[in-house]
């Protein structure tokens, strides 16, 4: 089995296991994919027939892990009477969805803190969607990872404390596992100088910081390649 992972975030047009064939194709070992559309919020459920070749496809070419990237309407940590609602039951069908394909990992943006008087209001907002949405979905394998953002206007995860303070929030009160995935793009663009080696190695500091390290690969990121660490 490989030990360095690097992969791409690929489309599931037409069926789901032609994202894992275009990975292939790519020379990708791992992948990452949207379990519907990214822009929409509702998905319909994965076709069994589609998992099962999938699962073959991935079993066959050792391709993991499988990390699905939840749609970007998506904000656990909103306010509003109607965003909040259905960004809570959008995440739980991406949860439900990656639990069915045989994911190992759902991607999440932190969302944006403009609806709350403080970050701190923000981040429990957010603990408190992401439980409500996973309630009763249990999984040893299949793992929330809290993404860093570049941190513009109110966005939650510019810095990467934040990750770990949502983390704190949300405590044992989950059946999956909680994990950070860091977008090198986004960290740059938050301010890590990360593209200098003694900005390269504070940054580091920080991740450390936040977790203790007890996996790093290169894993799909949004427009990176992302350091995914385990819980
Ligand atoms: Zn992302």
């Amino acid at each position: 089995m490989a030990t360095r992972r690097i992969g791409i975030h690929c489309s599931t047009a037409g069926a789901l296991q032609n994202a894992g064939l275009k990975a292939l194709e790519l020379g990708a070992n791992c992948l990452q994919i949207f379990s519907g559309s990214p822009r929409t919020w509702a998905a319909p459920d994965p076709e069994p027939k589609n998992v099962a070749k999938m699962a073959e496809l991935r079993k066959a070419n050792d391709l993991t892990p499988l990390v699905i990237h939840a749609n970007y309407l998506i904000n656990l940590c909103s306010a509003d009477a109607t965003n909040r609602p259905k960004s809570v039951t959008a995440f739980r069908g991406e949860v439900r969805r990656g639990l069915t394909i045989g994911a190992e990992f759902l991607v999440v943006h932190p969302g944006s803190a403009k609806d709350h008087p403080s970050r701190e209001a923000a981040i429990e907002a957010f603990a408190e969607g992401l439980v409500e949405a996973c309630a009763g979905l249990t999984s040893p394998v299949f793992s929330i990872l809290l993404e860093n953002t570049a941190g513009h206007g109110n966005l939650l995860g510019g810095d990467i404390a934040d990750l770990r303070a949502i983390r704190d929030a949300v405590g044992n009160r989950l059946g999956l596992p909680i994990g950070y995935c860091l977008d090198t793009c986004h960290s740059y663009a938050a301010g890590y100088e990360i593209t200098a080696e003694k900005g390269l190695k504070q940054f580091l500091a920080n991740v450390a910081h936040i977790s203790v390290l007890s996996r790093a690969c290169e894993s799909p990121g949004c427009s990176s390649a992302s350091i995914s660490i385990g819980v």
